[in-house]
């Protein structure tokens, strides 16, 4: 059999001023990761390095444009952490880096691009490191956010590099940071520029081993993880504690801590997610670049979408029939990249480029170059229709025609145009500018032309998008409205507001139900569920008290009271909507979280059965990015299986004796009755 060759994932060379350089080039890809083989090949070159008398340093660096070492690599991690076999791979981390922390000779990280995770903690066991100034070098320590925590050392190490404060700041926000910033924060020693990266780090080594530091102990700053149990809490627990351990000790309690945290599903949860983040990221088919794009009607959403694409380089044409509206529109935009600027998300003279690839109307406009019209005018079906009407004679041979209806069928649009396979729905959230999902509705006239055109689109403004059937709601307002009319239906049914609310942020909700109704509007609110009444019925029921409400003019935030009350920063539960309230909260004396939950995973299970999305995944990522859904949990079918979908199914029959819209929906009682499930795995 012929040898396969193998090409090495580290190279080493040695100069003649006896400095041995190893530098990461993962063969045939852009990153540089830490799989097994690479940990493995890692330990040779530090055996030889061990051997080599002669040696006067170690410089660590990468031969990638972008990445200096992305991290652990999370397949394997992942495929570890449910097999039980992530402590080894750890350990043999440890071992590796704790051999570099104690060579006789002086070592440095010289840091260009991506550097996270292992990546930066390999670093943490050199004893200097310098970073380019180039914009691709971010530094930092995610693990927490994935639901794990640094156990290369990084738990152990950054706090008796830069005091158990700032390390805690760093470990648990889980952020990168700029060379600059890292510098400030003592993450790095130097910042060169990538010309003299190398350069600078011969010269620190020239500086010899560094000198052990006293460690600054914690003030408390930081604030306690409320779950123990978290991530966050048990790396805050080894920051505040560790320093007084040795070395040894706290490696130690890095080591089972992430052996604990691998086992659980909400970090195998987030991690998926990270996965299908990158997933829905990557386009299978290549378009040009959409430059130029029309937007009708300049509301809050036009504005918002306006603006985003704007600040992503395409150029628009912004129409509104209505001059006050517009201007408006256009305030509202200079107040997004002001603020962008302001929090320093965007340089002014970005902010000042963007902002000029607007041009605003209330005039008819030149449509035949615009690759992509995106028509946000107000929620009316013969308003909409009469706009595709004129739009499809307006705008050019190849143009496509999106809408972002919330709740009418795109279909019914589509064929007030001359072209029908040119109009699709893009359903951008509010705002636009914080929320990543756009939900693509394909029509049953839609070509795949259109729909791949559209996938590109989004993609290329930074959006995720999620196809999805044209059938009312779409994905998200379908999936979560039977959940917030329960929640309202509970609060007529006397259960309090913040009882309801704090059992669902308690669950990992970000937001409880309540006060989302109150962000949406009450008026909005009834609207979406009237659409969705009329397709589904008893389920999307809106309960008398939000058309009180709505009558009464208590709108939610908007109006300054809905279910709660908004006095500035303040906000308190309203009293005074006592008078629509009956006392039967008893009758509902029961795990509340659960009970609105089940609502939540029959709709979800309703999508996958009538191909509204094509895959769990679609599902429960979906309403993961387009509601905050609590990411731990991995959306509604993932946390379905958690709990066992007999269980949902046994207690939703249950609950279904006193009120019909329990029932649960025919493919969940056949996984229930055939012990399948939604995913494979
Ligand atoms: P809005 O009322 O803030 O804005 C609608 C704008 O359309 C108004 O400025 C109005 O003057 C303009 N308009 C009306 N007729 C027009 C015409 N013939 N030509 C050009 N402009 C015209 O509404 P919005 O909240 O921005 O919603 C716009 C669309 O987006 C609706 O279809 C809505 O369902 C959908 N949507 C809204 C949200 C949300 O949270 N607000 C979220 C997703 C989708």
């Amino acid at each position: 059999m012929p040898a396969v060759a193998t090409r090495s994932m580290i190279q080493r060379g040695i100069g003649d001023d006896r400095v041995c350089v190893l530098t990461f080039d993962r063969p045939e890809s852009g990153a540089n990761i830490f799989d097994a083989a690479t940990m493995s090949e890692l330990s040779e070159h530090v055996d030889a390095i061990e051997r080599d008398n002669s040696l006067r340093g170690l410089i660590i660096t990468s031969a990638k444009g972008s990445i200096f070492i992305a991290g652990a690599d999370l397949k394997t991690l992942l495929k570890q952490a449910q097999t039980g076999e992530l402590r080894d791979f750890i350990a043999e981390g440890q071992r590796v880096f704790n051999r570099i922390a104690a060579l006789k000779i002086p070592s440095v990280a010289a840091i260009h691009g991506a550097c996270a995770g292992g990546g930066y903690e390999i670093t943490l066991a050199c004893d200097w490191r310098v970073a380019s100034d180039d914009p691709a070098t971010r530094i930092g320590l995610p693990e927490t956010t994935l639901g794990l925590i640094p156990a290369w050392g990084g738990s152990t190490r950054l706090p008796r590099l830069i005091g158990e404060d700032n390390a805690a700041e760093v470990i648990l926000k889980g952020k990168l940071y700029s060379a600059s910033e890292a510098l400030k924060i003592g993450l790095v020693d130097e910042v060169a520029s990538r010309e003299q990266l190398l350069d600078a780090a011969r010269r620190l080594i020239g500086k010899g081993k560094r000198p052990a530091a006293k460690v600054s102990p914690s003030k408390g700053s930081t604030p306690v993880p409320s779950d123990p149990k978290s991530a966050r809490a048990r790396a805050l627990g080894i920051i505040t504690t560790g320093t007084a351990n040795p070395v040894d000790e706290s490696l130690k309690l890095e080591l089972d801590a992430i052996a604990d945290l691998g086992k659980t599903e909400s970090t195998q949860n987030l991690i998926r997610n990270f996965f299908l983040a990158e997933k829905y990221k990557k386009g299978s088919k290549q378009f040009e670049k959409v430059a130029h794009a029309a937007i009708i009607g300049a509301g809050v959403m036009g504005a918002g979408i306006a603006q985003w694409l704007s600040s992503r380089g395409v150029t628009v044409i912004l129409r509104d029939v209505n001059r006050e509206l517009l201007d408006r529109g256009l305030a509202s935009i200079e107040k997004t990249y002001a603020d962008a600027v302001k929090r320093g998300l965007m340089t002014e003279e970005k902010a000042r480029h963007g902002r000029a690839r607007i041009v605003a109307s209330t005039a008819p406009m030149e449509l035949r170059d615009v690759q992509f019209v995106i028509e946000a005018a107000s929620e009316k079906i013969d308003l909409k229709k009469e706009i595709f009407r004129v739009l499809s004679m307006q705008a050019g041979s190849k143009t496509i025609i999106a809408t972002n209806t919330s709740a009418l069928p795109v279909s019914e649009l589509a064929h007030c145009t001359v072209s029908p396979d040119r109009v699709i729905g893009l359903h951008f959230f509010n705002p636009v500018s914080r929320m990543k999902l756009v939900e693509v509705v394909v029509a049953k006239e839609t070509a795949d032309g259109t729909k791949e055109h559209a996938l590109a689109f989004v993609r290329q403004i930074g959006k995720l998008p999620v196809v999805v059937g044209d059938s009312p709601g779409f994905l998200i307002n379908r999936v979560l409205f039977p959940y917030l009319l329960d929640a309202a239906e509970l609060f007529e049914n006397g259960v309090e507001a913040e009882k309801i609310d704090n059992a669902m942020v308690e669950w990992g909700m970000p937001m409880g139900p309540l006060r989302l109704i109150d962000e949406i509007g009450i008026d909005v609110t009834v609207d979406i569920a009237t659409t969705l009444e009329k397709a589904y019925g008893r389920r999307d029921r809106a309960p008398e008290i939000l058309r009180s409400m709505r009558e009464s003019k208590l709108l939610g935030r908007k109006s300054g009271a809905g279910f709660y009350k908004y006095e500035g920063r303040e906000q308190f539960p309203n009293e005074s909507l006592g008078q629509w309230r009956r006392n039967d909260s008893a009758k509902h004396d029961i795990d509340l979280a659960n009970r609105l939950m089940f609502l939540m995973i029959n709709e979800a299970a309703r999508c996958i059965e009538e191909k509204v999305v094509e895959s769990p995944e679609d599902a429960d990522y979906g309403m993961i990015l387009g509601t905050g859904f609590a990411p731990d949990r991995g959306g509604p079918l993932r946390f379905a299986e958690h709990f066992g979908l007999d269980k949902v199914v046994e207690e939703m029959n249950r609950l279904a004796r006193s009120d019909e819209k329990f029932v649960p929906c025919d493919i969940l009682k056949k996984h229930s009755r055939e012990g399948t499930k939604f995913y494979e795995s």
